[in-house]
Formats: C-alpha cells, sequence, structure tokens
C-alpha cells in the first residue's frame, strides 16, 4: 500500500487539530493586530524557506500551521483594505468538506451532485440580484458559471464579446474596441491584452465628478469610431468602481452599447452583490449580456470563488467550447448531459460552489441582505466622521462601502500642497498599518491625490471598528505633522 494512504484515525486527528487551531484563531481574531506586528520579507523567509523534506515529518508537518497563522494578516473586524471578503467559517468548512470529496465539476457525469448545487447555485446568485434567471432546461434568461474570481469572469466575459463581435477562435484576433471608463479595473485591460484585442484599441471614457461614465461621451466615441470603420465589441460598465464604489449610468450605457451594436459586459465584481440589499441602484443591469460577480467579496466567502453570468449560454459555447472525442457527451439530457467545460476556459474545476451552498442555506440570504447594509451603513458613518473632523477632508465616495480620504491637519498646519499631502498619506497610511497595526485600511489614487482608502465588505465590523479608523489616521498624522 502507498504510504501516501492515511487511516481514518490519522484522518480524524490531523482534521481536529486544524479545527482546534481555527477554533482558536476565530476566538482571539479580535484581540489580534490587524496586520501581524514585528513582520519583515527576512523573517517569513527564515521561517518559511525549509528544505523540502524527503522523508515525512508526519505530526511535526503540522507545527508549522501556528507560524502560518502568526505571520498571516487576520481575518480582523478591522480589516478594510482593498475589496476583499471576510471569510465565513461555515463557508471555510465547507471547503474542507468539498477537498475530501474531490469532485471534478466539469461534467454531470463526472460529479452529479457537484454540477447540480454549482447549477443551483448560480441560479440563486441571479435570482439575489435580481435577475431573471434561464434555469436547467430554460434557454432564455441569466446563467454561468463560478470562477476563480472577477478577473477570471472579466477574461471570460470580453472572451464571449469578442466571439460574438469580432470572432477569433479560428482566425486570430479581428482589429476592434472596448470602451470602459477612465475609473475601469485593472483586470479589463489585462484581459483585453491576453485575448489579443491590444490595450491601444480599449477607448477610457472621461467620468463626471462623481467618478460615473458619461453616456454621452461613450456615444460620442462610439459613433465616431464606427464612422472611422472601427468594429465596437464591448462595452463595460462598473458595478461599482475599485476606487470609490461608483455605478455607472447601467441603463443609459446599456442602450447606447446595444444601439452601435456592441456586447454590454457589466464588472460587478466589487459592486454587483450589493444588489441584494439596493437593487434601486443597479437598474438597467438586466440588460447585460454577461455580468462578473465575486463572492469572494461582498458575500463575505474565503477565496477563491468568482463567477460569469451571462444572458446566452450559445455565446460561452461559442467562445468556449472545443468537444474532442474523449469529451464528447453521453446524453443530450439537458441536466445529465451538461458540461461546464463546454461553457468556461476551465476544464478539470474544483467544487467551489459546496461553500457557497452551504453558506446561503446556513445563514439564509437576509443575513447577507443585513451584512451588507450594516457595511453600507460604516460606510456612511465613516463619511460623516471625516466631514466632521476638520483635519480630515474626503476625496471620493460613491453608492457603496468604500471611502477615500486624506489627512491635511488643521490650523497652523494645515497642509495646503498636493506633494506634500501625498508625501504625509504615504506615511500616515505605513504608520497607522505597519507600526501601529489596529486597523487595516489601503490606498488609492483619486484624480492624481494619494487617498486613504476604507472599504468594507467584512461582516465582523462594528460601528467601534468604523470609529477606530478615524482615530487612527488622526493619531498618525499628529505624529507626523508637528
Ligand atoms: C476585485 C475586482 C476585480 C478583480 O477580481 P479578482 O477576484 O480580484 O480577480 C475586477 N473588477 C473590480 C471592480 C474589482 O473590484
Amino acid at each position: 500500500m502507498s504510504s501516501l494512504n492515511i487511516s481514518p484515525a490519522e484522518f480524524r486527528a490531523i482534521a481536529e487539530h486544524i479545527t482546534t487551531l481555527c477554533t482558536e484563531y476565530l476566538e482571539s481574531l479580535d484581540s489580534l493586530p490587524a496586520f501581524p506586528a514585528h513582520i519583515s520579507g527576512t523573517i517569513t523567509e527564515q521561517v518559511f524557506r525549509q528544505p523540502l523534506p524527503e522523508t515525512g515529518m508526519g505530526d511535526a508537518a503540522l507545527a508549522a500551521l501556528k507560524n502560518v497563522l502568526e505571520h498571516s494578516r487576520p481575518p480582523s473586524p478591522r480589516f478594510a483594505a482593498y475589496v476583499f471578503g471576510s471569510g465565513d467559517p461555515v463557508s471555510a468548512a465547507g471547503d474542507l468538506f468539498a477537498s475530501v470529496l474531490n469532485q471534478n465539476v466539469t461534467a454531470w457525469r463526472s460529479a452529479p451532485a457537484a454540477v447540480t448545487i454549482e447549477r443551483t447555485v448560480v441560479d440563486w446568485l441571479v435570482e439575489a440580484v435580481g435577475l431573471t434567471g434561464g434555469g436547467f432546461r430554460k434557454t432564455k434568461g441569466f446563467t454561468g458559471s463560478l470562477c476563480g474570481g472577477g478577473s477570471a469572469a472579466n477574461l471570460m466575459g470580453l472572451a464571449m464579446a469578442r466571439e460574438a463581435k469580432a470572432p477569433a477562435n479560428e482566425r486570430g484576433a479581428q482589429p476592434g474596441v472596448i470602451y470602459a471608463s477612465t475609473e475601469v479595473h485593472m483586470s479589463i485591460p489585462k484581459a483585453i491584452a491576453l485575448l489579443g484585442i491590444g490595450r491601444q484599441n480599449m477607448r477610457l471614457i472621461p467620468v463626471d465628478p462623481e467618478f460615473r461614465m458619461i453616456p454621452a461621451e461613450l456615444d460620442r466615441a462610439m459613433a465616431e469610431d464606427r464612422q472611422g470603420g472601427k468594429v465596437p465589441i464591448a462595452v463595460v460598465a462598473c458595478g461599482g468602481t475599485v476606487n470609490t464604489g461608483a455605478i455607472d449610468p447601467l441603463a443609459e450605457i446599456a442602450e447606447i452599447a446595444h444601439r452601435h451594436g456592441a456586447w454590454f459586459h457589466v464588472d460587478g465584481a466589487y459592486g454587483a452583490l450589493a444588489a441584494i440589499a439596493i437593487p434601486e441602484k443597479f437598474a438597467g443591469l438586466d440588460q447585460a449580456d454577461s455580468l462578473s460577480l465575486d463572492p469572494h467579496k461582498w458575500l463575505y466567502q474565503p477565496a477563491d470563488i468568482g463567477c460569469l453570468l451571462y444572458k446566452d449560454p450559445g455565446w460561452a459555447r461559442v467562445a468556449f467550447s472545443h468537444t474532442g472525442e474523449y469529451t464528447r457527451p453521453l446524453s443530450e439530457d439537458p441536466v445529465e448531459g451538461f458540461a461546464f467545460f463546454e461553457e468556461s476556459l476551465e476544464l478539470s474545476r474544483r467544487f467551489r460552489a459546496l461553500k457557497l451552498w452551504l453558506s446561503l442555506r446556513y445563514h439564509g440570504l437576509n443575513s447577507f441582505r443585513e451584512a451588507i447594509r450594516r457595511d453600507l451603513q460604516h460606510a456612511r458613518k465613516l463619511r460623516e466622521r471625516i466631514e466632521a473632523e476638520p483635519a480630515l477632508q474626503m476625496l471620493g465616495s460613491g453608492a457603496l462601502s468604500a471611502v477615500c480620504f486624506r489627512y491635511v491637519g488643521e490650523g497652523a498646519k494645515r497642509i495646503t500642497d498636493d506633494a506634500e499631502a501625498d508625501r504625509v498619506n504615504t506615511a500616515i497610511l505605513r504608520k497607522v498599518v505597519h507600526e501601529r497595526g489596529r486597523v487595516f485600511i489601503s490606498n488609492a489614487s483619486v484624480q492624481g491625490k494619494f487617498a486613504l482608502r476604507a472599504c468594507f465588505v467584512n461582516h465582523r465590523t462594528s460601528e467601534r471598528d468604523v470609529e477606530e479608523i478615524v482615530e487612527e489616521v488622526s493619531a498618525a498624522g499628529k505624529e507626523l505633522v508637528r
């Protein structure tokens, strides 16, 4: 027997060791610094750059898990950086279960329960954000698949757009243009590069003072390009920009995109799941040809889980199917003949749906709606506190949970020069996160200014934690500006 085989008793001991560690860690979260103190590249290299063991270490291998906890950024209540979910432990437990089961979620015949659960979870996401689903046997309406994250979802959405408007799978890439606002997430130009469309063929449309794409500017640019004989491939709208959480005017953009014959993709990786709580802000979402969602952001799931939804699975099959003999479906039945590999860039696929299925069933959609509302409330509260604090200045905050601001001092110590403000706020960020360690925020560039940025997609955050962001930034600012 292979020495890779372990006994059931060994597995139980390992799993119990890990669940005990995790339980104690979760218990300690509130008292841990938001970023590990006294950490450096030298230290992590020393701790983890160990030689590859030729012979097994057995239980001693598990001892190093404590080091992993100690040298990691914890999923703290006071983490409000980037756009990254807090990690529901129910889902985490589901991940262990899914890995033990180790299904290849590529076709119903290889993973009947898992494929059905993923299709169910995708239908639930469609319904949760207020769209009409295609369901198992219907053909019209939204359907889709899970993937590694928003970047993968955007890449797949734009691959579908390209096959629909400027087919390249057989002949290679044809010239065409993709439109997005100047606030577009970097995953879009990355996808445009990877798809061979070329970043020079991305048109960045100006935004209004609230960082939303200006529809008239889009219309003008598309009309001009079409007169010049260019092919409009897609318009990408933001369902929440990563910097300030601005939502582009989706309905107006959809009308313009479709009138000019382009595909309409919504990058909802940060924000579109907020439609669970504030559907009125997402009017026009149903006009999307494809839509990216990121449950590992605003559905509090542990990484990784992203999702691409699309209105017509036919385009997903045009873009992704390459059915070889060995993968030929054995059945025409819409359930038993279903294969994700025909509609996704992945072939072997892990059971990502299990954790979300478990989490949604355990907590119920209303708990998620409530948590999203609390995040929105935290952002409102932070905006109010910043506006009431003379030493702080708001730089931008849209309809969602991201707040960009900076420290400008007050009275005789008021900073009036932008370059000086950039320098001071860069130092504040380092001090707040890496020296003081109470709160973890990040940064953004807003109209060329260095901004401190807090973004709430964290079910653990309390009002008191929001207050601490203001206190910590103010304290660091006072220390630095004397
Ligand atoms: C996070 C984000 C992405 C990329 O998603 P990943 O899951 O990090 O790959 C794309 N667009 C927006 C607006 C995002 O916030």
